[in-house]
């Protein structure tokens, strides 16, 4: 055993950045309760001039995501004091997160889009690793090259398919999907935060791929809560499904899950490291985020859903109540059912009446103390969510819209 004081030398020389690593904290600061003085923990952004603020937006990538739980961060901090064999950890990880979805089997990648990606290849190739090598490159390989997909589901995120190097096909209705398959389409993709802007649903969609032996794939990103949306597409047949897992699940902003096809996530993972020669080399997980992502799956499978979401309607109706007896300010609450499930509070005026335009309300919020983020609204709008703010914000994201608006009303 290391005498107190040998204990204190010891630590004051641990480096400073583990002072942010989550579990050094709470030991660190109990020491200095008793002990000599133990240097405070380095605030990078502070020190970096980079502007936090309070997140009542949303969990959108451009502002990071969301924030991992304690739980998680400690998950983190113990992974990263041991090694083990990167394949060995996917597979026994991946066979408890398939369990928990309800597919044949899952790995954690590097986000949905990278899920997406390593999928659409482990169909290409299957176990060939010839092939692996080829891709992106199909043409003369005999890989199949082409993905269907709905106009109404035609998003950015689709890149990460034809990053493959197969090309999308759009189809409107089932005569023209039926038209469409041939035998070079590998897939048909579906959007399910998009499925009320295509003919097709869901259901649908699965027994056509059947029908004609094309695997189905379904991009469910920013689709949980529900929690059930996790094992739903699976149940339903779909042949890959894949889930962020830094946005509503808080798990760490660059892991994802792709759950689907034994075959498929086999051969999906030809596609990753620690395999190189392969399109997915740098789409890289270590086991930091596979154990992150796997505790923060389980919390929040296992969390009290109703009670968490009771706190995101009581914080709304606070911002509300704040501000909607301010005249000349409309506001309403809408869910979106179909993803980004939360409580989310419009407040609108009338632009002709102020000067004041969505765009200038988001900046003076921005540039308040402490600096907060609402997510765009259009001309006359904002738009609020409290799911990613922290205990007692929202009691600040009210004051300061109040006072922001009171100005112009
Ligand atoms: C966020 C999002 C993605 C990308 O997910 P990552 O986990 O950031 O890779 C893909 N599709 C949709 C619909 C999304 O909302």
């Amino acid at each position: 055993m290391l005498s107190r004081r040998k204990l204190i030398k010891r630590l004051s020389t641990v480096p400073l950045l583990s002072g942010l690593a989550g579990g050094a904290i709470p030991f660190q600061s109990a020491l200095a309760a008793t002990g000599p003085k133990v240097p405070a923990p380095r605030d990078l952004f502070k020190e970096l001039g980079v502007r936090t603020f309070i997140n009542a937006a949303g969990t959108l990538t451009y502002m990071t995501g969301s924030l991992m739980q304690d739980e998680v961060l400690e998950t983190i901090n113990y992974a990263s004091k041991e090694f083990c064999m990167l394949d060995e950890l996917q597979d026994k990880v991946g066979e408890k997160i398939a369990k928990l979805v309800h597919s044949e089997a899952a790995v954690v990648t590097s986000g949905a889009f990278s899920g997406m990606t390593l999928g659409l290849a482990g169909i290409l190739t299957g176990m060939d690793l010839k092939k692996v090598e080829q891709l992106p490159h199909l043409e003369y390989t005999g890989m199949k090259s082409e993905v269907i997909c709905q106009k109404g589901h035609d998003i950015v995120y689709n890149h990460a398919l034809t990053n493959t190097g197969c090309k999308m096909i759009m189809v409107e209705t089932v005569e023209e999907l039926e038209k469409a398959i041939n035998e070079r389409t590998a897939l048909m993709h579906f959007l399910h935060i998009q499925s009320d802007q295509g003919k097709i649903m869901h259901e649908e969609w699965v027994a056509i791929g059947k029908k004609h032996g094309i695997p189905t794939s379904i991009d469910i990103a920013a689709d949980v809560p529900p929690v059930e949306n996790l094992w739903k597409f699976n149940d339903m047949g779909f042949s890959f499904v894949v889930v962020s897992g830094g946005k509503a699940m808080r798990g760490p902003q660059s892991a994802g899950l792709l759950m689907g096809k034994k075959e498929i996530i086999a051969a999906a993972r030809q596609h990753m490291p620690p395999r190189g020669f392969n399109i997915g080399r740098g789409m890289k997980v270590n086991k930091e985020e596979i154990l992150g992502m796997y505790v923060a799956l389980e919390k929040f499978i296992n969390q009290d859903y109703d009670k968490l979401w009771r706190g995101w309607e009581t914080s709304i109706a606070l911002i509300e109540n704040t501000v909607k007896s301010i005249p000349g300010i409309s506001t309403k609450v809408t869910v979106n059912p179909l993803g980004n499930h939360t409580p989310t509070l419009k407040i609108s005026w009338d632009v002709s009446k102020t000067k004041l335009e969505g765009k200038d309300l988001m900046e003076a919020m921005r540039k308040g103390n402490p600096s907060i983020e609402v997510g765009g609204g259009g001309k006359d709008a904002v738009n609020v969510t409290a799911w990613m703010l922290k205990p007692g914000q929202d009691k600040i994201v009210a004051a300061r819209l109040k006072e922001e608006l009171s100005k112009v009303s």
